[in-house]
């Protein structure tokens, strides 16, 4: 039986309560412009962050796509982290279907981007060069907010470089719970920004993209070209905005859960806990040990990510409680014996 998947907060299902909301939904058209749950969603979420429009898109991969695509015409180059989710995990979308080169700098332990690296990589107006467009930063990085005041210096930067600022915020919500900040002051610096519903917000199916009203224009042609124009997406932005009525100030819960979880994990003799900072915790298991882990993990009915690296990912969520916790504990620690 399963009791708890710690391999993701992309895997929580909707809770009974949200499910209710979604067979409430008032529908229609969306591609006309005609489902009111979707405006609603997109007008809320523009509101609460700071941006004049949004758009609801299937996913985080599709909302960084048609943001980059936005910003860029062909043979333009986005500026990105070597790790980053867009450059790394979206299967090269910007590049394959957007024709925009990535120009990836390697990133600091702390997700910033070394800005006068950054500098260095903005190319000059010249015909040798792709034209440098868009600056790109992800927030949280592995798990880490973002150091407070890094996005302003990359928009002075981007300001004076005549670049966009655009954010990857998939997981925007858990910072701004961790630095006690507002969305919209974790916002603000950017020209777009791309957040995520169903991550650790709950919501089976969704992102918003926001910005300007004219580039959420473009970024709706853009959806629509991407195969994205859905129709009765209602019943999915109810879901969407139940997760901001009642689900962003709990992820504080998922960051607790993360730091017990490390505090216990520590104690085990062998393990290796990397700080952790919001819901995303990294243990470093004895290579040998991983076989009794996988075998102690499925025992108690635990889906972890233990593949053949070391460096184990435990992700807390909606979907996992205090028992779910200590059933995780006790089967590293069996693991141990
Ligand atoms: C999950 C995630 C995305 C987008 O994911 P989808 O699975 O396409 O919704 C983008 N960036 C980061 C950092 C993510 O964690």
């Amino acid at each position: 039986m399963l009791l708890a998947d710690f391999r993701s907060d992309t895997v929580t299902r909707p809770t009974a309560a949200m499910r209710e909301a979604m067979v409430r939904a008032e529908v229609g058209d969306d591609v006309y412009g005609d489902d009111p749950t979707v405006n609603a969603l997109q007008e809320r979420l523009a509101r609460d962050l700071g941006f004049e429009a949004g758009l609801f898109v299937p996913s985080g991969t599709q909302s960084n796509l048609i943001a980059l695509m936005a910003h860029c015409q062909r043979g333009d180059e986005y500026i990105v982290g070597s790790e980053a989710h867009t450059f790394k995990y979206e299967a090269g979308g910007a590049a394959v279907l957007g024709s925009i080169q990535p120009q990836p700098i390697p990133q600091a332990a702390d997700g910033t981007l070394p800005l006068d690296l950054v500098r260095t990589a903005v190319k000059p107006d010249d015909v040798h060069f792709a034209r440098s467009r868009v600056l790109c930063l992800e927030n949280t990085w592995h798990g880490q907010p973002l150091p407070l005041g890094h996005a302003e210096q990359a928009r002075a930067l981007c300001d004076a470089r005549g670049l966009m600022l655009h954010l990857d915020g998939a997981r925007l919500f858990n910072a701004a719970i961790a630095q006690g900040k507002s969305a919209r002051e974790i916002a603000a610096p950017f020209h777009s920004v791309s957040v995520c519903l169903s991550k650790g917000l709950g919501a089976p199916v969704g992102s918003v993209l926001l910005g300007s009203s004219s580039l959420i224009e473009q970024a709706k042609r853009l959806r629509k070209l991407l195969g994205g124009g859905w129709r009765q997406a209602g019943l999915l932005a109810a879901a969407g905005l139940h997760a901001l009525d009642h689900h962003v100030q709990r992820l504080a819960d998922d960051h607790r859960r993360a730091r017990e979880l490390g505090a216990e994990l520590a104690a085990v003799p062998g393990l290796k806990v990397e700080p952790e900072h919001t819901n995303l915790l990294y243990v470093h298991v004895p290579a040998e040990r991983l076989d009794a882990l996988r075998a102690a993990l499925a025992q108690a009915g635990i889906l972890a990510s233990v593949g053949s690296s070391p460096r184990i990912r435990l992700v807390t969520h909606l979907d996992i409680d205090d028992a779910a916790v200590s059933g995780c504990v006790a089967a590293f620690r069996a693991a141990a014996q």
